[in-house]
């Protein structure tokens, strides 16, 4: 009997940031990619399908996580080549995180020349946050997305597929129709200041550009 299979548009999504920063957390979220994702042996990574329902029709990233090779330094070319879109994670607890910043942006940059990219500043429901709103800046001068993120309590989860896959489909009016099932948060979060952390980043955004990547750290 014929089976009647639709080709999901799939996208390759390379996930990087210093180790530690909560990139495996994060992307464990989606209970389904989590059931259904692979090692790669040839390049030591876990490759998970992340399914998400838009209002075109299915659409599917195939994150790749590295198993923590990021903490000795940078990562194979075999892992960014035919990114299609990425995800640069660093923790807010950490400054040395978001001062490595540019360097994962460069070496992504290098091999994937003209990708969607978001920025993510996860851990945000810990409440000394030490990167602050108006020092996150390196995605305006990169033309990158940005947003605040805690994987523990699925805030903002969904945030940067969303940009992502309207990015892809190139259509802004690309919507998620359903949520992802997710695991139960783990954390809970402060509504009034995640509202509060939202507020500052959208005068930070009114503000000019530091010369300097780390000026205000
Ligand atoms: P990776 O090295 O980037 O893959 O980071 P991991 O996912 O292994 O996470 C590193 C540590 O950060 C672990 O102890 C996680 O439990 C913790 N972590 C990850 N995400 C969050 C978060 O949103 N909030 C908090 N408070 N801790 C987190
Ligand atoms: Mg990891």
């Amino acid at each position: 009997m014929a089976t009647q299979q639709q080709q999901v548009p799939t996208f390759k999504l390379v996930l990087v940031g210093d180790g530690g920063t909560g990139k495996t957390t994060f992307v464990k979220r989606h209970v389904t990619g989590e059931f259904e994702k692979r090692y790669h042996a040839t390049q030591g990574v876990e490759v998970y399908p992340l399914g998400f329902h838009t209002n075109f029709g299915e659409i599917k990233f195939e994150v790749w996580d590295t198993a923590g090779q990021e903490k000795f330094g940078g990562l194979r070319d075999g892992y960014y080549i035919n990114g299609q879109c990425g995800i640069i994670m660093f923790d807010v607890t950490s400054r040395i995180t978001y001062k490595n910043v540019p360097n994962w942006h460069r070496d992504l940059v290098r091999v994937c020349e003209n990708i969607p990219v978001v920025l993510c500043g996860n851990k945000v429901d810990v409440k000394e946050r030490k990167v602050k709103a108006k020092s996150i800046t390196f995605h305006r001068k990169k033309n990158l997305q940005y947003y605040d993120i805690s994987a523990k309590s699925n805030y903002n989860f969904e945030k940067p597929f969303l940009w992502l896959a309207r990015k892809l489909a190139g259509n802004p009016s690309l919507e998620f129709v359903a949520s992802p099932a997710l695991a139960p948060p783990e954390v809970q979060i402060d509504a009034d200041l995640m509202n509060k952390y939202q507020q500052e980043m959208e005068q930070a955004a009114a503000l000019p550009l530091p010369d300097e990547d780390d000026a205000d750290l």
